[in-house]
Order: C-alpha cells, then sequence, then structure tokens
C-alpha cells in the first residue's frame, strides 16, 4: 500500500501514544517499515538515523537475527508459562539469576513485568507493602523529583514530575506522592561549581523529608540520570549524599534505571556509574534492546526477605511476568552486549567522542547548555544566551527543530526545549558524525524560521 493509504487507516483507527491527534490529521504519520543497524526506513524510502534507539531502548540496534531465533526457539519450546501457581520455567528462572548476579550488590531478586510503568507500579506497592509488614504503617510518603518521567499508569504518572501529566486523565497525582527539585544546574544553581551544587541539590531530599516528618517518609525514588527533563545529569557529588541522607533517615533509594540500565550511562547501570546500592531499581526498554516488552523490578535482600517472612501470598502480578519469549530475548541480549562487549567499547571508544562532538554545539546561538552522561545528551534551546531565558511554549520551538531534523533523516526528540539524542551503542564514529551534522542544520534551519 501507498504511504497515503496507510496513513488514512492510521487517521482512522489507530490511536498514538502522547500524540495531539488534531495535529496529526494535519500532517500524516510517517511510516515505518523496517530497521537495521542505528538506521530506521519508510514507506517513501527515506532512511533515517535513529538519534533515540527508538525510546531510549534499542541499545544493541536494529535487525540482530540473533534475537529473532531467541525468541523462536523459546516459543516452539514453551509458549507461555504462568507463574502464580507453583510453577516457574527456565528462562525466567536464568534471567533472575543472571540479573542478581550483574546488579550491585544485595538485589538478589527480581520480580518481571511488561513495560517500565508496571516495573514502577511494583516498586510502590513493594515499597508500601515493605513498610507495612516493618511495623511502620505511617511511612507513606514517596518523594519524587520534579520534571521526571515514571510512566502512564496512575501511580507511575503520580510519581512523574510533569504537570501536564495530572490532566491527562484520572484524579492525579495518587495522594502520598510529593516532589522536589531536580539535580538540573543549568536551572538551579548555574552560579556554583559542580560538587559544590550536588551538595545543595542532595540537600533539597533532606529538607523535604524533614518537612514531611522522617518517620512518614517510606522512599526516595528517581533516575540516576534523568532522561526526561532532557538528559540532567547530576554532578558525581550528588548520588553519594543522597544514599547519605536515605540511610540517615532510613528511607528506601528507588532507582528507575528503565532508560539508564543496560549500557545507557557508559556503565551497565546508571548506580554503577554514579556509586549507589539501591534497596530496588526498576529495569526496562534496553532489557530486550526493545525487541520484546520486558520489565524488572529488582528487590534487596532486606526487602525482599520482609515480604517472604511476613508477607504470606502477595496479591500482585500481571499474566505476563517473566514471559517465557520476552526473557529468553533479554538473555540473549545480554549475551550479546557481553561477548560483543559493546557497553565497554561504547564507553571507551564512543562517549568521549559524542561528548566532544555535543561540545561543539556550546558557541550555537540557539544553544544555552550541554549535558550528557555516557550516550545520553541533551542541547537545551534557549531564547537568550545571557538570561537563560527559554522561549514561550507556544512556540514550540523544540517541536520545529525535530521536524526539521526528521525532514533530514535524523529522529532527534524535544524534551520541552532540550533537544535529546542517545543512539544505540552500537553507533560508529562515522555515524555520531551524520548524526551531529544533520542535528546542526536541524537547529541552524529552526534559528533562521526563529529569527535568532
Ligand atoms: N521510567 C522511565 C525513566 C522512562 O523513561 C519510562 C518511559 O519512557 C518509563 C519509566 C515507563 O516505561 P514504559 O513506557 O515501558 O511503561
Amino acid at each position: 500500500m501507498e504511504t497515503q493509504a496507510w496513513q488514512v487507516l492510521d487517521r482512522a483507527h489507530y490511536l498514538h501514544p502522547f500524540t495531539d491527534h488534531a495535529g496529526l490529521r494535519q500532517t500524516g504519520s510517517r511510516v515505518a517499515t523496517r530497521g537495521e543497524g542505528v538506521y530506521v526506513w519508510d514507506t517513501d524510502g527515506k532512511r533515517i538515523i535513529d538519534g533515540l534507539s527508538g525510546l531510549g531502548c534499542v541499545n544493541i540496534g536494529y535487525g540482530r537475527k540473533e534475537l529473532v531465533n531467541a525468541a523462536a526457539e523459546q516459543m516452539l519450546e514453551l509458549s507461555f508459562c504462568q507463574s502464580f501457581f507453583k510453577t516457574t520455567h527456565r528462562a525466567a528462572v536464568t534471567l533472575a539469576e543472571k540479573l542478581a548476579s550483574m546488579l550491585p550488590e544485595g538485589l538478589n531478586h527480581v520480580f518481571f513485568q511488561s513495560s517500565g510503568s508496571e516495573a514502577n507500579e511494583t516498586a510502590m506497592r513493594t515499597i508500601r507493602r515493605y513498610w507495612d509488614l516493618a511495623g511502620q504503617p505511617q511511612r507513606r510518603v514517596v518523594i519524587a523529583r520534579e520534571l521526571a518521567y515514571h510512566g502512564s499508569t496512575h501511580m507511575a504518572a503520580s510519581l512523574s514530575g510533569i504537570p501536564p501529566m495530572y490532566t491527562a486523565g484520572g484524579d492525579i497525582p495518587l495522594p502520598g506522592i510529593v516532589h522536589i527539585k531536580t539535580p538540573y544546574q543549568y536551572r538551579h544553581g548555574p552560579e556554583m561549581n559542580a560538587d559544590e551544587f550536588g551538595i545543595v541539590a542532595a540537600g533539597w531530599l533532606e529538607e523535604k523529608i524533614l518537612e514531611v516528618g522522617a518517620d512518614k517518609v517510606a522512599a526516595f525514588f528517581a533516575e540516576p540520570a534523568q532522561s526526561a527533563g532532557g538528559a540532567i545529569c547530576p554532578p558525581m557529588t550528588y548520588w553519594p549524599e543522597i544514599q547519605r541522607i536515605c540511610k540517615k533517615y532510613d528511607v528506601l533509594l528507588v532507582a528507575d534505571e528503565v532508560v539508564c540500565g543496560f549500557g545507557r550511562t557508559g556503565q551497565w547501570f546508571g548506580a554503577d556509574h554514579y556509586g549507589i546500592t539501591p534497596d530496588l531499581m526498576q529495569l526496562g526498554k534496553g532489557i530486550t534492546s526493545g525487541y520484546l516488552p520486558l520489565s524488572a523490578c529488582a528487590m534487596s535482600d532486606r526487602v525482599a526477605d520482609m515480604l517472604i517472612e511476613k508477607g504470606g501470598e502477595w496479591a500482585h502480578g500481571f499474566t505476563y511476568s517473566g514471559h517465557p519469549a520476552c526473557c529468553a530475548v533479554a538473555l540473549e541480549n545480554i549475551r550479546i552486549l557481553e561477548e560483543e562487549r559493546i557497553v565497554e567499547t561504547a564507553a571507551a571508544e564512543l562517549v568521549p567522542y559524542f561528548r566532544s562532538k555535543l561540545e561543539t554545539f556550546v558557541d550555537h546561538p540557539l544553544i544555552g547548555d550541554v549535558r550528557s552522561v555516557g550516550l545520553m545528551g541533551g542541547l537545551e534551546i534557549v531564547q537568550n544566551k545571557k538570561t537563560r531565558e527559554s522561549f514561550p511554549y507556544e512556540a514550540k520551538i523544540g517541536e520545529a527543530c525535530s521536524t526539521e531534523a526528521l525532514k533530514r533523516g535524523l529522529a532527534f526528540r524535544a524534551n520541552g526545549d532540550t533537544m535529546s539524542l542517545m543512539p544505540p551503542l552500537v553507533i560508529t564514529r562515522p555515524e555520531i558524525d551524520t548524526m551531529f551534522g544533520i542535528a546542526r542544520e536541524a537547529l541552524d534551519a529552526t534559528a533562521v524560521k526563529y529569527d535568532v
């Protein structure tokens, strides 16, 4: 079928996530057809370099047959297996054991779901149950951060610190969730040096704990580096200080590693990069490189032992918890990442190059701030570089820049006014050059359009 025919059917029947459908009716959707390496193609034959790894998930790139074979073999052998009623299966057990061996110390127990949102739901139910069983049911409040994104279910949307999420339906934010400022130095502490700012920003957690009452706080919930909000990467002093504060007040530390996990920060997990040991850690996206939906909520011995020893039956679970094909694909994905040393090679050979390319945008008339950790980068667009003033929301400059990039063959996402880049970890240096070349053309065209 021609592009237009697909667009007609798309408009008539398919509701897309996070989409202004009235706007989509004007433009029509791009119809993607296939992917290979870091590229995707559409029905018009246009090749697009995927600067976003899909949605921060396609870490090993598109088109790896080994993952397809792993899924097919598992489906032929055992296509589905429930694990509710004293049944288990090899793929889930092997994956749980593998994750326990890779994760920071003590995270020895894993619960599986299909999406990052569900993993965060599991984490929230676990936290509340943990404190009930620990005889401190008054510990109900969970502290999260502004600008964060943790998913689209009621609880995950409430944890998110993006107010438009709250008007998207449902009485949210749900009670018992409060937010603190994120360690966004460009906006919240540009006059400080980075180390000093990290300590000050961590102090916002302690302030909130004292304001709420330390005996009422259940957990602190955050991404190690915040992909939402546009690659908000804390200084190295931030997380150790956060961990110290959590220990001081016996607040559980929960790391949403749905994006950071599996190499994005240049280490296997964001917790490794920032040197922390969370009590719970959620994984998704890169766990299967996006080939099949799977997420995990890993728990420390302290938390899991409480559930196991005191909890009895826990009324929590999903039909697709530990789906055999998804677990088999995750195992194959991890095997490839390990055997091809993809994370280590990206850290040594690509991360410094990616950073040096990002830094060339410091002088661009539209760019106020350049941020990155590993292969997660952000270029923040401002109207006035001196005052750091942003463009008015209605100007939708980030969206305009994304459109310019897509026209030229690059998926380059606007997170508010910050342009995000997080390519597959298998990108090559020439492909990085292509990606940044198009990003610059898109920003130049946007500057002309907005008369900068
Ligand atoms: N957590 C983070 C940090 C995310 O970026 C996302 C999605 O982008 C989620 C959770 C939700 O994951 P999912 O879309 O798989 O539900």
